[in-house]
């Protein structure tokens, strides 16, 4: 989608930190980072949000966390522990409406209840 800015992001026209990549998913540093290590993995098959994705596309969600399996078995994040969070619309906070899921770790989180 022309507009969009993970597309943009990902045909090269707005710079990014990569961390991971294959044919369908890419993987990328958060700009604004939310724990010690932030990261956004989208496909490369532009949909609004999850509830899109899972409608239209359910295998791209595969698509998806089969890279954010790959990626957090290749560096500490699977062994000390992750969180995936994808956010929909206005009461979610969704500001990029190319769908995302922010990977956060690297530090104890809290958790919900805490
Ligand atoms: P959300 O609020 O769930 O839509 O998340 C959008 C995320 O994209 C936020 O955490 C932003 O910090 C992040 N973001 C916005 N612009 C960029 C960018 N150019 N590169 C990397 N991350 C970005
Ligand atoms: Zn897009």
């Amino acid at each position: 989608m022309s507009d969009c800015l993970f597309c943009k992001i990902l045909a090269g026209e707005i710079p990014s930190s990569k961390v991971y990549e294959d044919e369908k998913v890419v993987g990328f540093k958060d700009i604004q980072p939310q724990a010690k290590e932030h990261y956004l993995f989208i496909h490369r098959e532009h949909t609004a949000n999850v509830n899109e994705i899972s409608e239209n596309s359910p295998e791209q969600l595969a698509d998806i966390f089969q890279g954010i399996s790959k990626f957090t078995k290749s560096n500490e994040l699977e062994k000390n522990g992750f969180r995936v969070v994808t956010n929909l619309g206005p009461h979610g906070c969704q500001t990029v409406f190319h769908t995302h899921f922010h990977v956060l770790g690297g530090e104890q989180l809290r958790g919900f209840g805490s």
